[in-house]
């Protein structure tokens, strides 16, 4: 098995299709147009990171077939990035072993706050068993043989972690990006940014800043996630975007280099 990248969730928070909507892309029929919540899984012979455990992490796992975790990354505490946390306990039962999280310190406290029965003294047998790392801007990380740094981004006003990994950048929830951080996204063959849909939104990007932004980052190859199915649907969208920049969907694998 050579280094891989899987999308195992490309749509916003409330992912697609939305409970209850009759609209095209809600009731299309490719499956392209069905979105889970963002998440991504990078796997190499050696280390399986998984980054944010959303609502639809165990799903993911299952479709992903993922029989392995040796660590999480998390971008930020919204609820469709964190809520799936719980469905680590699998791989502690089958590696009996803490499951390392890494996330900045802001998110690790919000962990404790959203998940109080993993953290306490106390637990409950068969409780998710989460080692919290802190992290930020400047912790570089080494994760079996993967070598992973952090940007930060802001999700409007608040300062989130993204991860470059090798030649791939994640970026998700991104309204804007430090000069000094756009630095770290030099010579990237596979760039992965969220483009929520067509308007203004104040913590994401649409779609016509997100092309401004890869035009700018200049990967070899841009995928858009955490889309809305305000977005339209997949094979139309997908049709006008320029070359090297596509709608990312669930389930797709690329190569990571
Ligand atoms: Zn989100
Ligand atoms: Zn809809
Ligand atoms: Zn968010």
């Amino acid at each position: 098995m050579k280094a891989s990248i899987t999308f195992l969730g490309t749509g916003t928070s409330q992912g697609i299709p939305v409970i209850g909507c009759k609209c095209k892309v809600c009731q299309s029929e490719d499956t392209r147009d069905n979105r889970l919540r963002c998440a991504l899984l990078i796997r190499t012979p050696k280390t399986h990171i998984a980054i944010d455990t959303g609502p639809d992490f165990r799903i993911q796992m299952l479709r992903a077939k993922n029989e392995r975790l040796d660590a999480v990354l998390m971008t930020h505490e919204h609820n469709d990035h964190i809520a799936g946390l719980d469905d680590v306990r699998p791989y502690n039962f089958m590696q009996w072993s803490d499951m390392p999280v890494y996330a900045q310190d802001r998110v690790c406290n919000m962990l404790r706050t959203r998940f109080p029965y993993i953290f306490e003294a106390e637990k409950y047998p068969g409780a998710p068993m989460v080692e919290l790392h802190s992290i930020d801007k400047t912790n570089q990380l080494e994760i079996g043989d993967l070598e992973v740094i952090p940007v930060e981004i802001l999700h409007g006003k608040l300062p989130i972690l993204g991860f470059r990994i090798r030649n791939m950048a994640y970026l998700t929830d991104m309204k804007t990006i430090p000069d000094l951080e756009m630095a770290k996204l030099k010579d990237l063959d596979t760039l992965i940014v969220n483009a929520l849909h067509h308007q203004e939104h104040h913590s994401h990007l649409n779609l016509k800043q997100a092309l401004a932004f890869a035009e700018k980052a200049g990967a070899r190859q841009t995928w858009f996630i955490h889309m809305s199915h305000n977005m339209g649907l997949h094979a139309e969208i997908d049709a006008q975007l320029p070359d090297g920049i596509n709608l990312a969907y669930d389930g797709l694998e690329i190569a990571l280099r």
